[in-house]
């Protein structure tokens, strides 16, 4: 079944030219499930640098090179990501700007919401095993054995890794899809900057 929601706003945040984290509104939900911090209230995120969130080096240098455009150039620029649920695959858009000179906010946003048949290795309550299974950050997708990238439900399918008791641990990282589409958007926008500062 499929929900499709119209385009909701759920998590704000800015951070400063220090890459620490300003400011939150909205659900911080949303930053805490995407970064890997979902025990943390904001009080506690509040001056924490946005790195502590991201364990993935890949991942990291990406949005790393993406916070010094907007912060350095004033230019915003958007992405897409996949924020999910153990029962819904949510679509997401990431805009990121410069409200004002040393502050780079993010908006993140649901774009569509779709149910899905509960998967257990999504639920960070499940009990979990010494085993690590590789999930892209940004499009959710799961590394397979034999190095291609598979949606979570055919990982359930094909490897039946996930129907275990206890569920692998995820490990974050980008499969190569989402690396060359970010890194050609670093490219377009490096090109426009500097074309802006000429
Ligand atoms: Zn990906």
């Amino acid at each position: 079944m499929e929900n499709e929601s119209p385009t909701r706003t759920i998590c704000v945040y800015s951070v400063d030219a220090e890459h620490r984290i300003r400011w939150i509104a909205n659900d911080w939900h949303d930053f805490a499930s995407h970064n890997q911090g979902s025990h943390l209230t904001p009080a506690q995120l509040i001056g924490r640098s946005l790195w502590d969130f991201i364990s993935d080096p890949s991942t990291r240098s990406i949005y790393r090179t993406l916070v010094d455009i907007v912060l350095l150039r004033g230019t915003p620029t958007t992405f897409g990501f996949r924020c999910d649920s153990p029962t819904h695959r949510r679509h997401m858009r990431m805009e990121m700007s410069r409200p004002r000179q040393g502050i780079c906010q993010f908006r993140s946003m649901i774009l569509a919401d779709e149910e899905r048949r509960y998967v257990s290795f999504i639920d960070t309550e499940q009990p979990r095993s010494d085993e690590f299974v590789r999930i892209c950050s940004w499009c959710k997708r799961i590394a397979h054995p034999l190095g291609h990238w598979i949606e979570v439900e055919q990982a359930v399918s094909d490897l039946g890794l996930f129907t275990r008791r206890v569920q692998p641990l995820p490990t974050h990282g980008i499969c190569p899809g989402c690396e060359s589409t970010l890194l050609r958007q670093i490219d377009a926008l490096q090109q426009l900057s500097s074309g802006e500062s000429n």
